[in-house]
């Protein structure tokens, strides 16, 4: 016997959902699988989809390479392109195509003897303010680059920092920005070149800001980063984390348990333990009250989460035993509510997955 813990990952949810983000945004989409695909493992999840995706996006030339040894022949974006010249040449024999965000880049690319052009996305900073050209200096980078044999084409991009949030009017003035910038460069270029606005958030909720191609990440793996209202529940869960009861007791009204003794009976609680922690990505800063199901009925998580177990209020589940089930998220239990109760976001309850088994299925 192993330990239970384990992440399911239902690779048809996955696929499933691809075909949501490519429906709703109506244009290309590249599936966004930086981050060992935000923990669901990249080369699976790539490979589910690879008959149909438009192409793939990952933080850094590490993670493409690792894709183009499993074989998988679409495009590949680097999202924050190249970090040292000395990149170049494995790129260009890879296809991979780069996202220029800053000046150095652009002088670097500029500079060296390439064997074949690339396909280059120029980022303009319309406001989130962390990487991408200035409207300043992108049309000057942009018709620098569209001239140079260095280039095969170009993509002009952005990125949103507001979209989740539907109160913020931040993403219309990105958009706006955008426009200028391109208007601003003449007509031939808006005409010529393909565009790409939308992350999740704004494939779901900002149907005015989309482009030719949008990157859909989060919702890919079946989390919203807007509410669960408005993605009307299409979306399925990619990753079901679960794992078993391993102990059950008795506590008295007014005792405690666990480390800290942070939680305090407050009446005769049958209290669970469970093979899943901190050390496992469950986070430590979920708090009592946090949803966990347990043989598919809604409880709560109480006390402490330690490095290798947790513990769950079992006093209105009667027929738990050890070796129950317990889904930590996915079907029963959504993971932005776990994160939401801890603080965080989805985006890092997934990545922090660890040290489970992950077992994957894919039905159809
Ligand atoms: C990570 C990333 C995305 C995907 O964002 P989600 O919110 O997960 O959809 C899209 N574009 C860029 C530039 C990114 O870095």
């Amino acid at each position: 016997m192993s330990r239970p813990a384990i992440a399911h990952i239902r690779l048809d949810a996955f696929r499933h959902n691809y075909r949501i983000a490519k429906q709703s945004h109506g244009g290309k989409a590249l599936a966004v699988i930086k981050a060992n695909a935000y923990g669901h493992g990249a080369i699976q999840c790539a490979q589910a989809i690879e008959n149909e995706a438009d192409g793939f996006a990952v933080a850094a030339i590490e993670e493409a390479l690792q894709l183009r040894e499993a074989r998988i022949t679409a495009p590949i974006l680097l999202l924050e392109g190249f970090f040292e010249a000395a990149e170049l040449p494995v790129i260009v024999a890879n296809d991979f195509w780069i996202v220029i965000h800053h000046l150095w880049q652009v002088e670097v690319l500029l500079e060296t003897a390439l064997a074949k052009p690339l396909n280059v996305w120029l980022k303009l900073d319309s406001g989130m303010h962390r990487v991408g050209l200035s409207p300043a200096d992108y049309s000057e980078a942009y018709s620098r680059l569209s001239q140079h044999v260095n280039v095969a084409k170009l993509v002009l991009m952005t990125h949103f920092a507001n979209a989740d949030n539907l109160n913020s009017d931040h993403t219309q003035q990105q958009v706006a920005v955008f426009q200028e910038t391109i208007t601003g460069m003449g007509k031939l270029s808006a005409a010529l070149c393909e565009t790409s606005l939308a992350n999740s958030a704004g494939i779901l909720s900002w149907p005015q800001a989309q482009g030719n191609w949008s990157r859909p990440g989060i919702m890919l793996y079946g989390a919203s980063p807007v509410s669960e209202r408005l993605t009307g529940q299409a979306l399925r869960a990619v990753m079901q984390l679960t794992s078993r009861i391993i102990s059950i007791r008795k506590i008295a009204k007014g005792e405690s348990t666990g480390y800290g003794s942070i939680f305090t009976a407050e009446r005769d609680t049958k209290v669970g333990v469970v093979a899943c922690g901190y050390a496992d990505g469950y986070p430590r800063s979920a708090t009592t009250g946090t949803p966990i199901a347990v043989d598919g009925q809604m409880t709560r998580l109480i006390g402490r989460v330690s490095m290798d177990m947790l513990f769950v209020d079992l006093t209105d589940i009667p027929n738990a035993e050890i070796g129950s089930q317990v889904e930590l998220w996915g079907d029963q239990v959504s993971a932005n509510e776990v994160a939401q109760s801890a603080g965080t976001i989805a985006y890092e309850l997934f990545c922090n997955v660890k040290r489970v088994q992950f077992k994957y299925s894919d039905v159809g």
